[in-house]
């Protein structure tokens, strides 16, 4: 890191804190529109996108026939599974491709769909242009892969906004302070889209997808899910760390912080109202609950008998979190040898061979007995911001797994959350009875 990055991130602690002040007093009315990869998977669909653009534009303008000026600011991802089919490409000339490298290869998708959007947009008579993080001014830490943004060029953004009605821009990459290019972590282009929307103070962030908004729980699991209209960042913050394949948490985080106004609607139902996402303000009111999430990507692991005296947990969660382990629902639960204790929890499957590995190099200088992995897990919790303090809920919960005899392995609960381990042949059935138990059918 050089010393420019550093000072950058000393300032800048994080992506929510990070970006320069709002500039769209002088330039109207702006709105984020973000189009994932199935809206832009082949030319046919960047068509009915830019027509989306056109209508919207249209729309934004009438509405607001004051003169103010009217601007939108488009988001894209590659098209279709252009980032898994480049990951590809990367793994076959390495086995651990070079991080540098990758990000750049990776970039490319996303340079691909801009430019073809914004070719259309001009063949529909639009002031368009695209625009590539780096020909933006996003800059990002300078770390590959998962980057987080700590600026954005206004002055830059400000000027492509005065010179076109519509600006496509790259979603899911940066560039550092020295010049080279970053992503965001898969799924990125949300950040992107909400990282513009704070910056430019939108009046809105729509993030088009290929469903209708967000569910209160994932129909292909619980057919009788329903779409919900409103939900707040927290909630769905919760939902998209619990497993729910909604948006990218950053995403929300980062909007929650500035007060985005967020949206989630259907690319191909335009007219469809979609999922609006806001602070909640009220919402306790009318709903506690507001979904289930079932996470199946989970093992557990246990490090048997470790001496049950001060400063044991920190030492292992210290390893783990050098090697950027992100783990979960830690439980250290009463051993009956006394003086000895298990310390267990939850970790990506994707992370386990790594962790166990960890655990097995300082299991000796713990004095633990063993390490032992659940590889056979899954996740399955429910969310909403009134569960705190409705001690009701777990026993109801609880009462039907029993009742359908699931078992539970692990229990977890924070102010806006159940969580429950269950084995992961019955993590469907445990999705579906949790959200028939709270009359969320
Ligand atoms: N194209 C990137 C990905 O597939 C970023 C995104 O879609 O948001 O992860
Ligand atoms: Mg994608």
């Amino acid at each position: 890191m050089n010393k420019t990055d550093q000072k950058k991130d000393a300032k800048k602690p994080n992506e929510s804190t990070a970006l320069s002040p709002a500039i769209n007093k002088e330039l109207g009315h702006i709105s984020v529109l973000k189009f994932g990869g199935t809206s832009v998977k082949n030319l046919a669909r960047i068509q009915h996108v830019a027509e989306i653009v056109r209508d919207r534009l249209e729309a934004n303008k009438k509405q607001n026939n004051s003169g103010t000026p009217t601007k939108l600011l488009v988001v894209v991802s590659a098209m279709g599974d252009t980032t898994d089919y480049l990951l590809k490409l990367g793994s076959q000339c390495a086995r651990n491709p070079d991080r540098r490298e990758l990000d750049s290869l990776l970039s490319t998708g996303e340079q691909i769909s801009i430019t073809l959007l914004a070719m259309t947009l001009k063949e529909l008579g639009i002031k368009s242009r695209s625009f590539t993080a780096a020909q933006i001014g996003i800059f990002t830490e300078k770390v590959h892969s998962k980057a987080r943004i700590v600026d954005i060029n206004s002055e830059n953004l400000a000027k492509a906004l005065k010179e076109n009605d519509v600006l496509v821009v790259a979603g899911f990459q940066g560039i550092t302070a020295d010049g080279d290019i970053t992503t965001l972590g898969r799924g990125g282009s949300d950040t992107t889209a909400c990282a513009l929307a704070a910056a430019t103070s939108a009046q809105i962030c729509d993030i088009y997808t290929d469903v209708d908004g967000i569910f209160t729980a994932d129909p292909n699991v619980v057919p009788e899910a329903r779409l919900l209209k409103r939900v707040s960042y927290g909630e769905v913050i919760e939902m998209a760390r619990l497993g729910a394949q909604v948006l990218h948490p950053r995403a929300v985080e980062l909007a929650r912080q500035y007060k985005v106004l967020m949206r989630v609607r259907n690319t191909f139902k335009p007219d469809h109202e979609g999922t609006v996402i806001d602070g909640g303000e009220d919402m306790e009111i009318y709903r506690s609950i507001s979904g289930v999430a079932v996470d199946k990507d989970q093992a557990c692991v246990t490090i048997m008998d470790v001496p049950d005296k001060p400063g044991i947990a920190g030492s292992i969660m210290q390893s783990l979190a050098d090697n950027h382990i992100v783990i979960d629902m830690i439980m250290q639960a009463f051993h009956p040898t006394a003086g000895h204790n298990n310390i267990t929890f939850t970790v990506h499957s994707n992370d386990l061979a790594a962790t166990i590995k960890i655990l097995e190099e300082i299991k000796g200088d713990l004095d633990a007995s063993s390490v032992i992995a659940d590889e056979d897990i899954a996740k399955v919790s429910l969310i909403g911001a009134g569960l705190a303090g409705q001690s009701g809920i777990a026993a109801t919960v609880f009462k039907a797994f029993g009742a359908a005899g699931i078992n539970i392995k692990m229990i977890a609960t924070s102010e806006m959350k159940l969580t429950c381990v269950v084995s992961g042949k019955d993590a469907d059935k445990a999705g579906k009875i949790m959200h028939s138990s709270f009359g969320e059918d």
